[in-house]
């Protein structure tokens, strides 16, 4: 199918140049035959004509298929050929070659709209003027050359006529039209280059031929010569030119206007001072004539209009680019100083570093928190400069410092719980996060913000205290109220009427479940203080999960419910009282909510850095959106629970704040109605030699 349809529409580029090749070279050979001069010059009169209707017409189909400008810039070349066809047509029927030269003349200023029609590099029309003056002067300079130089005699033989100047026109627009199309080749695409390189080659052509007829026809000029070769050859390359694939064009982002005027510019005047050395060298041996004179000041008027474009032009360029700088310069002037003032105005420190940790700036915030001066920190390591040492006293290593792991790993780091030291030496407790400062894909160091926590840290400490004075307070008289409570209950004071009876039990029960509230504050705000220090040490698994096992079989008992004691395989780093107290509450929770006659069960594997720790029951689970949520303190799935089932709601949070100060990871699983698994994660033990386990909440909690 695809074949058929290149068949229908007929041959293709290289079968038109060979088509055009084989056309020219019959036009030769029978131009350059001894036949009469008679029949040569009918045939030039009748090929010149068909040649130019079917280069035309080829250039109209072109223009049908391409649209925009390029369509403009065929169907003007059609129409120029169309015009040479009327022109030729006429001398073919008169038997003249000077009834057509109005057409010819018409033909020429057509094809120069046709080339300024295509498309290039989007250009300023004054650029397109300097385009036409630069063609007049090549053109008029090569013309002149060959008046003063090459045919001096026939110029001066022939005399001032009007024909002679006249017949100059001729050569002048080709040579226009020639010096056009060159630099619009040198302006054009790839793709655009073979049409236009023919359509510039036709001209040129033509121009040649034009110069011949100027100079040789003034006394005796007749078609039939290999001069019209020059005329067939231009109008075939044109009607080539059209047949290219490239001459519809393909839809593409024209380039700003990228041509150098500097080769148009050394072309222009090279060949403008050939001809002006070549006109004062042959000055004093022969007068110029007429038409060198005439075409020696259209030279120099294009020359003298050119340059005044020029200045022109550059000096609105000049006003405009100013004007441009002008306003950028304000714009960048207003942003520098809004993000000057942002930066100074911010609560929070801010510095940049460079990728060595260097300080590249620092907003006053930073500097004043620090205890600097502004200028004194730029250029300073941040890190050895205010980076407090660690607990132990040792300078903190800058390899862990979030600073270099912003910059080495590209990432944002944050510490909730770092410590600077100002130039005093008094240490600062500061929240940071650093981000790194990326140009295109390359890291050019790092963005720190941090914020001085002394105060939030001062308001915690003083709710703490507060939380614990009250509940130390509270306890004492809680604990001779559950006392006597307890001896009421057990008769002490005597029998009671059951109805007292069970209201002393609820009030011994409450009391009960409050002791234990306060006790679980009282060891939450304990664990978070850090009052409770964390000593872990190497463990095996399996006993602090049976430790803990033993403890709840009780309860698991008098519940009804078995506890089962899976695989336990692996040594972690643990505070043992610590973790058998959480398996203890994730256990105690299992039974608790697991119905009568169900299984919990407990296991252990290593996985990865990582034992990770499971407790799976059967009971009533745990919703989806509740799965994170009961690690909150005072988080419970029922409220219904602290009253039924005896819970705090802080069992979770107490076992989260254990889990992650040991460096692992605590969460839940369930599917509502069918199970929950508590899952725990200690370091492990690497086995068989054991090394130290990174501690990784390290940078965090020093
Ligand atoms: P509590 O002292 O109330 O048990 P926790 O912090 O230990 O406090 O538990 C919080 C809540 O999480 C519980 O009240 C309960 O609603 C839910 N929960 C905990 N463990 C389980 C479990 N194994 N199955 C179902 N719900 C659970």
């Amino acid at each position: 199918m695809a074949a058929e349809r290149v068949q229908v529409r007929g041959a293709n580029f290289q079968q038109w140049a060979g088509i055009v090749a084989l056309w020219v070279l019959a036009s030769l050979t029978v131009l350059l035959s001894g036949i009469p001069e008679e029949a040569r010059s009918g045939f030039s009169a009748a090929v010149l004509p068909v040649t130019a209707l079917v280069a035309a017409t080829s250039c109209l189909l072109t223009a049908k298929r391409s649209v925009g400008r390029r369509r403009r810039a065929w169907a003007l070349l059609a129409a120029a050929g169309y015009v040479g066809f009327a022109g030729n047509a006429v001398a073919w029927f008169s038997g003249t070659t000077q009834t057509g030269d109005l057409a010819y003349l018409g033909a020429l200023l057509i094809g120069v709209l046709a080339l300024l029609s295509f498309p290039s590099s989007p250009v300023r029309r004054s650029r397109v003027a300097r385009m036409v003056l630069d063609g007049v002067v090549v053109g008029g300079s090569v013309l002149f050359i060959a008046a003063v130089a090459v045919f001096p005699e026939r110029q001066l033989n022939g005399g001032p006529t009007l024909a002679s100047v006249l017949a100059l026109i001729f050569p002048l627009l080709d040579a226009v039209l020639a010096a056009l199309a060159v630099f619009l080749i040198a302006r054009s695409s790839r793709s655009d280059r073979v049409p236009l390189v023919l359509v510039g080659l036709s001209f040129v052509l033509y121009a040649l031929a034009d110069l011949s007829y100027a100079i040789l026809g003034i006394t005796a000029f007749n078609l039939g010569t290999p001069v019209d070769l020059g005329w067939i050859t231009g109008y075939a390359l044109g009607g080539l030119a059209a047949r290219h694939p490239g001459a519809v064009g393909q839809p593409r982002k024209l380039r700003q206007d990228e041509s150098s005027p500097i080769a148009a510019t050394v072309l222009t005047f090279s060949l403008f001072i050939v001809a002006a050395a070549v006109g004062v060298a042959t000055m004093s041996t022969r007068p110029w004539s007429v038409v060198a004179v005439i075409l020696w000041i259209v030279i120099l008027g294009a020359v003298a209009t050119r340059q005044t474009i020029l200045v022109i032009d550059n000096e609105r360029l000049r006003q405009e680019l100013e004007g441009r700088v002008r306003a950028r310069t304000t714009e960048l002037r207003t942003m520098t100083l809004s993000t000057e003032l942002m930066l100074s105005s911010v609560g929070d420190g801010i510095y940049g570093v460079d990728t060595d940790g260097r300080v590249t700036f620092v907003n006053p915030a930073a500097a004043r928190t620090l205890g600097y001066a502004t200028a004194a920190l730029v250029g300073r390591d941040a890190h050895a400069t205010f980076h407090a040492p660690g607990a132990n006293g040792r300078p903190f290593p800058a390899d862990g410092c979030y600073i270099t792991e912003a910059i080495r790993d590209g990432v944002t780091a944050s510490a909730e719980e770092d410590i600077y030291r100002r130039v005093d030496g008094k240490d600062i407790p500061v929240e940071v996060t650093a981000s790194p400062l990326r140009g295109g894909s390359v890291i050019l160091g790092a963005v720190v913000v941090f914020r001085d926590m002394t105060q939030r840290r001062e308001v915690d400490r003083l709710k703490n205290e507060f939380v614990s004075v009250v509940s130390h307070e509270l306890r004492t008289p809680l604990t001779s109220i559950r006392g006597s409570l307890g001896l009421l209950v057990g008769g002490a004071a005597g029998e009671m009427t059951p109805q007292a009876h069970r209201m002393v039990s609820i009030a011994l029960e409450s009391s009960e479940r409050l002791s234990r509230l306060i006790n679980d504050i009282l060891e939450v705000e304990r664990i978070e203080a850090g009052a409770t220090p964390i000593e872990p040490v190497e463990q095996e698994a399996r006993n602090l999960v049976e430790a803990a096992v033993d403890q709840v079989r009780g309860v698991a008992d008098s519940e009804g419910v078995s506890l089962r004691l899976g695989d336990v395989v692996g040594r972690v780093h643990a505070d043992a009282d610590r973790i058998v107290q959480t398996f203890i509450n994730l256990l105690g929770n299992a039974v608790k909510f697991s119905p009568r006659g169900s299984e919990v069960t407990i296991a252990a594997r290593p996985s990865g850095a990582f034992v990770e720790f499971r407790v799976t029951d059967h009971g009533r689970g745990i919703p989806q959106d509740r799965l994170e949520r009961i690690f909150g303190r005072f988080e419970q799935v029922d409220t219904s629970d602290a009253r039924e089932k005896g819970g705090t709601g802080l069992g979770l949070a107490i076992c989260r704040s254990i889990v992650e100060r040991h460096g692992g990871r605590i969460w839940a699983t369930s599917s509502p109605g069918m199970w929950s698994t508590f899952y725990v994660t200690l370091p492990r033990v690497e086995e068989p030699q054991p090394v130290d386990v990174p501690e990784r909440g390290d940078k965090v909690e020093r």
